[in-house]
């Protein structure tokens, strides 16, 4: 499974206030709370309305190396994948793009991905707050 274009919210970036930020689409639930992604309009433990929302950044709760490659991959091996917890109330599986080291506990933020077949879909690199020299 993947998520195309629709749950990835493709915004301006910093400064750009008629933009939103880019990040994944989730829906936060008025009564309760939880976050679910993908977004979805009512909420699976108390049945309220939920609101959509913009998820950026997540703390990264652990990774693995994928090293050989699963039949239908759209990705070249070996690739990184990470749960990235957000808002200490949703985890998300993701595809790591960095450059640079990461480790349990680092901040991570979305950043599209282009697939081998084309789609567009999200992945999760170091956040630039975190990346220097
Ligand atoms: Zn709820």
């Amino acid at each position: 499974m993947s998520f195309v274009l629709a749950d990835l919210v493709v915004g301006g970036g910093e400064g750009d206030i008629a933009m939103p930020p880019l990040g994944l689409r989730i829906s936060r639930c008025d009564g309760c709370e939880r976050l679910e992604f993908p977004s979805i309009p009512t909420c699976p433990a108390c049945g309220s309305e939920t609101d959509l929302d913009t998820a950026s950044t997540g703390v990264l709760g652990g990774f693995t190396s994928v090293l050989h490659a699963p039949p239908g991959v759209l990705v070249e091996i070996p690739y990184d994948i990470g749960v990235v917890l957000i808002r200490d109330k949703l985890c998300i599986l993701g595809l790591l793009v960095t450059d640079s080291p990461l480790a349990i506990g680092d901040e991570v933020e979305v950043t599209p991905y282009r697939l081998g077949d084309g789609h567009l879909t999200f992945a999760f690199r170091a956040s630039r707050q975190d990346v220097g020299p």
